[in-house]
């Protein structure tokens, strides 16, 4: 059996054109188009790739981006500083600060300086809570983004057998919220778990964020089963793979995402949603159609 491929830059396109069209509704009501800042500290290769496939997304839907480049050597207190500014700035709606951060900034303290209400990237404590309380939040990018692409592969996710493996504050625990807002039943592994095998071979939705090239081969996915790949490792000959052993799990899946061109659009494309519902939220307005709605379930 050859897996189907789960395309997320086609689906990321789809969520980036509503997003487009939302915005311009956006800004006929208000008067300007919904703004995301994106704060990089230092020149760390990866992360200027990112920002740079951000800024071009965000211009790209209509969006307003404003960029602050920082250099390696920032001290903890300017950055906080610039992050009160961005708080009370009235154009902005969205505010992303690239992780990694250098090592003299302390990256929880500098998250946690975020409005919650600006918090786009759904890393606040305040936004954390929400989600797993099931009240209103801006959620997590990346787990939002594999949430959107699990959905479309069952009719419904009720009930579905799910294994997250990785329990990360970024991806892994707010997958599992997510999932288990859509009462999915949700198995969490990581590195303490004693046999992952056991749990992933009997996933009928498995997603993967341990930053660990290779972690789950084909003998560990279920027949049949669905498997998003959140991993991006880059090899040394330069190569970028995802956790999956992608060559034998598609002989085994019936659909999964590939790396690159998975996840990672889709962390792009949620990222503008959320900045759109940001902008909405903060003027009253409703959530725009292309905001997933997590519902509060028992
Ligand atoms: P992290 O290092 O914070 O967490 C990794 C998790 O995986 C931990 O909970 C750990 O317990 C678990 N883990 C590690 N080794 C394991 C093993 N051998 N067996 C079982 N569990 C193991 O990482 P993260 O921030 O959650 O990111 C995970 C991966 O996803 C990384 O490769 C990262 O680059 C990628 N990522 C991709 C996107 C995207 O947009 N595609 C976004 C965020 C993260």
């Amino acid at each position: 059996m050859t897996a189907q491929l789960i395309d997320g830059k086609s689906i990321a396109a789809t969520l980036d054109e509503k997003v487009a069209e939302e915005t311009a509704n956006f800004k006929k009501r208000v008067g300007r188009a919904p703004g995301l800042a994106a704060v990089l500290v230092g020149a760390d290769p990866a992360s200027e790739i990112y920002v740079r496939n951000k800024v071009r997304r965000t211009q790209k839907a209509g969006l307003e981006s404003f960029e602050h480049r920082l250099s390696a050597e920032t001290e903890e207190a300017e950055l906080l500083a610039l992050v009160d500014r961005l708080n009370k700035d009235e154009a902005v709606d969205g505010i992303l600060v690239q992780l990694p951060l250098p090592s003299q900034i302390d990256s929880a303290r500098v998250l946690n300086a975020i409005s919650p209400e600006k918090d786009v990237d759904g890393f606040h404590p305040v936004n954390a809570g929400r989600l797993a309380t099931g009240l209103q939040a801006l959620v997590p990018c990346t787990p939002l983004g594999c949430l959107i692409m699990a959905e479309r592969q069952f009719e419904k996710i009720d009930g579905v057998e799910s294994v997250v493996v990785g329990r990360s504050n970024i991806v892994g625990k707010p997958m599992v919220q997510l999932l288990i807002s859509r009462r999915a039943t949700v198995t969490v592994v990581h590195s303490a778990t004693a046999d992952i095998s056991a749990h992933t071979r009997r996933a009928d939705l498995l997603v993967v964020a341990a930053g660990r090239p290779k972690l789950i081969g084909g003998d560990q996915i279920k027949p049949g089963g669905v498997v998003i790949d959140v991993g991006i490792n880059r090899l040394d000959n330069g190569k970028i793979v995802g956790d999956v052993a992608f060559d034998e799990a598609k002989e085994v899946a019936r659909a999964i995402t590939p790396v690159p061109g998975g996840v990672g659009p889709m962390t792009i494309a949620c990222l503008l949603v959320n900045t759109l519902t940001a902008a909405c939220r903060r003027k009253g307005l409703a959530d725009p159609a292309c905001t997933p709605r997590i519902i509060a379930t028992r």
